[in-house]
């Protein structure tokens, strides 16, 4: 009896392993040919003055939308393109969609030239020799401006190739391209080369802005990333703002900048192209109020 219960549960398990395997097939297949049929959309995330309130710039987040499943969040499927080589061409891809838009954007709203765009860089993509040319590329093309862009890269990267990235990052710097460092305090401590990066802003992870709630003190952490900061001479965003008593938190700790869904969730081109109308038009009214 035992014998035959331990066969089942290999059943069980064969035929799970089996679907797990087939639906990682499908996924790999259907990813290779999303970038050719179009499935892919950049979606804006507005970044604000936490002090201001100011929308000073987004960033770009990619949106997948697959015919047979629907939306699949770029956590799920970004992994999977850089396991398959994949995320170079993608990832230039979100590159050139963000700059080309933000061009647009600044030249249809003029009083808002000073809006920015993050992308999101693989570590993988730093890794790629044709990296720079590639940056250059798009800024010829698009006419954007260097310092319009802001690429965002996570801890891992400087500890994984420490030469290389310094090298790249460097050159990046040189070109006046901003930096940030993503998902700030969830990698593996770097603190102590992590001013030898030119980096540019510290990005405050999600979730050490989820415990910010009222009853639980939860803010040495935030407290401790911001000195570092200050220290470093680095400005800092918080992501994942949701309450009211986050953001006044984070701007009592003089926190400068923020996202989340109290702010906005991120949205596409057109709904983006919608706010910088609204906030052209009351600067614009502003302005003739005088
Ligand atoms: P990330 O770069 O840390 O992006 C922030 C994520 O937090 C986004 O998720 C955003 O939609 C979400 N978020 C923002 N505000 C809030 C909030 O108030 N509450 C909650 N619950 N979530 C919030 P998203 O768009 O699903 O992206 C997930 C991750 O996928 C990104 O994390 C980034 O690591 C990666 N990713 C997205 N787009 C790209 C891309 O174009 N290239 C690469 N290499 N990675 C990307
Ligand atoms: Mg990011
Ligand atoms: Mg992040
Ligand atoms: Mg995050």
């Amino acid at each position: 009896r035992a014998k035959e219960m331990g066969k089942g549960a290999y059943a069980v398990f064969d035929t799970r392993m089996h679907r797990q395997a087939v639906e990682r097939l499908q996924l790999e297949t259907q990813l290779r040919r999303a970038l050719e049929l179009n499935e892919f959309q950049v979606y804006y995330q507005p970044i604000v003055s936490i002090t201001t309130g100011e929308v000073i710039g987004f960033e770009a987040l990619i949106r997948w939308l697959n015919p047979y499943k629907g939306f699949i969040s770029p956590a799920l499927f970004i992994p999977v393109a850089e396991e398959m080589g994949l995320i170079g061409k993608i990832g230039q891809w979100v590159l050139a969609s963000a700059c080309e838009q933000l061009q647009v954007w600044r030249q249809q709203f003029p009083r808002l030239k000073n809006l920015t765009v993050s992308v999101n860089l693989s570590s993988k993509q730093l890794r790629e020799p044709d990296l720079l040319e590639q940056i250059d590329r798009v800024l010829t093309q698009t006419g954007l401006p260097s310092h319009c862009l802001k690429l965002e890269i996570t801890e891992s990267l400087l500890i994984d190739n420490y030469d290389q990235a310094l090298k790249i990052l460097r050159q990046i710097k040189a070109r006046n391209i901003q930096l940030s460092l993503d998902d700030f305090g969830t990698g593996y401590s770097s603190l102590s080369y992590l001013h030898r990066f030119p980096i540019n802003t510290l990005k405050i992870d999600r979730s050490f802005v989820k415990r910010l709630k009222p009853n639980s003190e939860n803010t040495a952490i935030i407290k401790a990333i911001l000195r570092l900061a200050n220290a470093l001479e680095m400005n800092t965003i918080a992501e994942g703002i949701e309450t009211v008593f986050q953001l006044e938190k984070l701007k009592g700790l003089g926190c400068e900048y923020g996202q989340g869904h109290l702010f906005s969730k991120a949205l596409d081109a057109q709904n983006i192209t919608h706010l910088l109308s609204i906030i052209q038009r009351s600067l614009t009214e502003a302005n003739s109020a005088h």
